[in-house]
């Protein structure tokens, strides 16, 4: 695509990267037709090839963000379809990026969604704070059906239906400290504990801790990590962002110099695509570049480090029938296909994947909050894909995803390491069946 930036303009190291990536776009339109909002509304103004022209208008000519622009970037999902589908490698994710920051400087929303993104960004990456509001949401549910009928309370509606009706305690593996490796030492690892699947489900990262230490992993939750950033980063909150990445970047770099790691490990692909990214969103910062760059060559997905051990024979082999369903961050923003549903299938699982697999199910951090009616008939259109293999079970990498399906779903959603744990002696998963086609071994 030609681009007439001027030099001025260029001297921006934002606008400068932005330049170079419009450049490679070829206008195809290949990336239309795997567009989730694309395909919801058909728009080409909600399409990537659409956006990218409205982001291209918007920073060539220097102008503040309008209406229309921020209707229809506040529409993508950050889903990341069009990545995997475009010819030309062109970087869309550090494009919107870019665009959602600008967005952030340069236009004034209404009161009320000004109000709402205030509060997200003050309460999701704060587990206390969630814990917090969770319990709170208790009160707001009889007024659902009230908040629906005013658009601008949509939102705080789809906040009080994707809020669990109880919450867990919170966990002790959560705290800073060690977790040693049982026998034969095999890697030293650090576990990001994150913030709203801490809340939510904090039984996703005990699994994942006893898993690998019954491996002979030892595990560090190192003192100071917290929320990845990614969910204020999708917000256009740079600041937020960029301090969350520093906080992480210090937290790890301490583990490191401590006794060195292997890996770190991430059990939501959602933060898993930010940490990857963080050498990226540091380039700037000379105090960071390098440490931030060395922090997200560690970072791994739970299912990539599993991978890359050579694993024992799994304890029982439960025959259950999984639907796996790829999360957008897991399949588009990490390129981890093959490990999940391989690990599965050797832990002895009956592994199916959905049609439309690369859709996304609407949940895309704080989406399912923010543009409900989209998000709703995305993750409908995927429930009835997920119905549709027969499987008694549905697994996945992102607590986003667990909770926008399991909303609408009628079988169980759990994460993929609760049945690899399982298989490979943990507990059976709350509401998971064993077929019982596959004696035990
Ligand atoms: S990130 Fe997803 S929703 Fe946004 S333009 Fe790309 S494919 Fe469409
Ligand atoms: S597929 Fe790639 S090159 Fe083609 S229009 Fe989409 S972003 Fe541009």
């Amino acid at each position: 695509m030609q681009t007439n930036f001027t030099s001025a303009q260029l001297a921006d190291p934002h606008v400068a990267e932005s330049e170079k990536i419009l450049r490679k776009c070829v206008h195809c339109g290949f990336c239309t037709a795997t567009c989730p909002t694309y395909v919801t509304l058909g728009n080409e103004l909600d399409s990537p090839r659409g956006r990218i022209y409205l982001i291209k208008d918007m920073l060539e000519n220097g102008r503040p963000a309008d209406k229309e622009i921020v209707t229809h970037i506040d529409r993508c999902l950050s889903c990341l379809a069009c990545m995997t589908t475009c010819p030309s490698g062109v970087n869309y994710m550090h494009l919107v990026d870019h665009a959602r920051a600008h967005i952030e400087e340069t236009y004034k929303r209404p009161l009320l969604d000004r109000m709402t993104r205030a509060m997200l960004a003050f309460v999701l990456p704060y587990p206390n704070r969630f814990r917090a509001a969770l319990k709170l949401a208790g009160f707001g549910r009889p007024f659902i059906g009230l908040f629906e009928k005013l658009p601008a309370l949509k939102p705080v509606a789809a906040m009080l239906k994707l809020a669990p009706l109880s919450i867990p305690p919170a966990s002790p593996t959560a705290s800073p400290g060690v977790h040693a490796g049982q026998g034969a030492k095999r890697g030293r690892v650090a576990i990001l504990t994150g913030c709203a699947q801490s809340v939510l489900d904090p039984a996703i990262n005990e699994t994942t801790i006893s898993l690998l230490t019954r491996l002979g992993v030892e595990v560090v939750v190192p003192e100071g990590e917290g929320c990845c950033g990614a969910l204020v980063h999708h917000m256009g909150r740079e600041d937020q962002a960029l301090a969350s990445a520093r906080r992480n970047v210090d937290a790890w770099m301490r583990a490191i110099e401590q006794g060195g790691l292997d890996a770190i490990i991430i059990t939501a692909s959602g933060c898993g695509t930010t940490i990857k990214d963080y050498g990226f969103m540091l380039r700037l910062d000379s105090a960071y570049s390098e440490k931030a760059e060395r922090v997200s060559a560690l970072a791994k997905d739970v299912t990539e480090y599993l991978a890359s051990l050579d694993l024992p024979e799994p304890v029982r082999k439960p025959g259950t029938i999984v639907a796996y369903h790829s999360a957008c961050s897991m399949q588009h923003g990490q390129k981890i296909t093959r490990q999940p549903k391989e690990l599965l299938t050797k832990a002895g699982f009956v592994v199916r994947e959905p049609r439309e697999g690369h859709l996304c199910c609407g949940s895309a951090g704080t989406y399912n909050i923010l543009q409900s009616e989209i998000s709703a008939k995305l993750r409908d259109r995927k429930v009835s894909n997920i119905e549709a293999t027969g499987a008694s079970v549905v697994a996945t990498g992102n607590i986003g995803c667990i909770t926008q399906i399991a909303s609408a779903a009628k079988l169980p959603v759990v994460h993929t390491i609760k049945l690899l744990d399982w298989a490979y002696g943990g507990p059976q998963p709350e509401g998971v069946a064993d077929s019982g086609l596959i004696a035990a071994e």
